[in-house]
């Protein structure tokens, strides 16, 4: 008997597995794929996440990875700049191959087990018991869904529930060295590009909200890549994101959801690394009172709440950015207000030590003295 198997060895699995095995609980993951895995992401690590990551894994270092701290960020509206911007906390650009995959190390080193490659396994919910490719069966005490945006185990929690953001990224070689983040609200519909250059490569990529018929890529994407030096489309991947759709009750009898499962992307920047590892985390200590005793499960969702309350005030707000009658009225306030944009990348977006409207306050409260 494991105490816990998680389905899913992104960041919100394994930073589950990785404080249940230190808190001496018997876990496993199961993924379909075989680690290191590609991954689609733009790879920014805000400092929360990176202050998370050192919270949960302990001692772990990235001087041996892949990765770039940015301090420079442009936001463009067609490709003509409105804004420019020096962060104080660096924004650091990983290569998510690399990151999850010593995460998966980091794991395994505190006695994690990875059943990798699992194509084939089945999960009796009935019985608690997962069914490996290899007819194995584990039973488990409690069983965390960490399967991503297109979670399986999504269905069997019992929400209907579709992802409404489509991004298509390519990475290309950092061959001048660039290092500032460049985001263009316009060229697309609803939605941002980006320019994110990492160590050795530059992410690029754009993404909007999803309506049928984008996933054979519009004529207005060709036109963005081309414009960024990419030219055959046609390989270029996609994949979805929830952007602030979020699953309310994301607990059922002995099974959860965390991560990407779970809907938990920030619904104006698209940051999803934090709400995995911090659902992670927080669906793990709700399993360790679960498994101590009578207490029961949902209190993950009371756990989680400040990061449902976070995913509710983002979706409001992203209508300023990316509903086009607002759009043009928040772009020509990032325009005349330097100052706060630079706030708002530096606290609400990288340390959430503030929020939108605490800023819009604290300004308003500069300008009367
Ligand atoms: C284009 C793009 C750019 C992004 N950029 C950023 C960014 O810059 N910064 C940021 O913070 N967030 C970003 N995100 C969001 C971020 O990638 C996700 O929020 C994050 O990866 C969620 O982690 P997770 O562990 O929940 O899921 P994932 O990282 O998706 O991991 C899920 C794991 O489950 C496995 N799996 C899937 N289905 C099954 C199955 N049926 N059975 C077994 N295993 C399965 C997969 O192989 C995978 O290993 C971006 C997303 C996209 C699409």
């Amino acid at each position: 008997m494991i105490d816990v198997v998680i389905i899913g060895g992104g960041p919100s699995g394994v930073s589950a597995g990785t404080v249940l095995q230190r808190k001496g609980y018997k876990t496993c993951i199961i993924d379909k794929q075989i680690f290191p895995r590609e991954k689609l992401c733009a790879g920014v690590l805000t400092a929360k996440s990176i202050k998370l990551i050192h919270h949960v894994y302990k001692d772990l270092n990235f001087g041996d990875m892949d990765m770039k701290d940015i301090y420079k960020i442009e936001l463009l509206y067609n490709s003509k700049v409105i804004g420019k911007y020096t962060v104080d906390n660096a924004y650091r650009v990983i290569n998510r191959t690399e990151f999850d995959n010593e995460l998966l190390k980091y794991y395994k080193s505190v006695g994690g087990t990875i059943y990798d490659g699992q194509k084939n396994y089945k999960i009796i919910y009935d019985k608690s018991a997962v069914v490996l490719s290899d007819g194995t069966e584990i039973s488990y005490r409690v069983l965390i869904g960490a399967d991503g945006i297109n979670s399986k185990i999504r269905s069997y929690v019992g929400r209907s529930w579709k992802a409404s953001v489509l991004c298509f990224e390519k990475f290309i070689p950092n061959l001048s060295d660039e290092d500032t983040i460049k985001i263009d609200f316009a060229g697309i519909l609803g939605g941002y590009s980006w320019r994110i250059p990492g160590k050795d490569r530059i992410g690029v990529g754009l993404g909007e909200f999803y309506i049928r018929g984008m996933k054979k890529k519009p004529a207005r994407y060709r036109r963005y890549f081309d414009s960024q030096g990419i030219r055959n489309i046609n390989n270029i991947k996609g994949a979805f994101v929830s952007f602030g759709n979020y699953v309310r009750k994301p607990v059922k009898n002995n099974v959860l959801l965390v991560g990407d499962a779970a809907g938990l992307v920030d619904a104006m920047t698209g940051e999803g690394i934090y709400f995995a590892i911090e659902s992670g985390r927080q669906a793990s200590l709700a399993i360790i009172d679960y498994l101590r005793g009578n207490v029961s499960l949902t209190t993950y969702i009371n756990r989680i709440e400040k990061i449902h309350k976070r995913m509710r005030e983002q979706s409001m707000y992203n209508k300023f950015l990316y509903v086009p009658i607002f759009q043009q009225i928040s772009l020509a306030y990032i325009r005349k207000n330097p100052q706060f944009v630079q706030r708002i990348l530096d606290h609400a977006v990288s340390t959430y030590q503030t929020g939108y409207m605490k800023e819009m306050r604290h300004k308003r409260m500069v300008r009367s003295g």
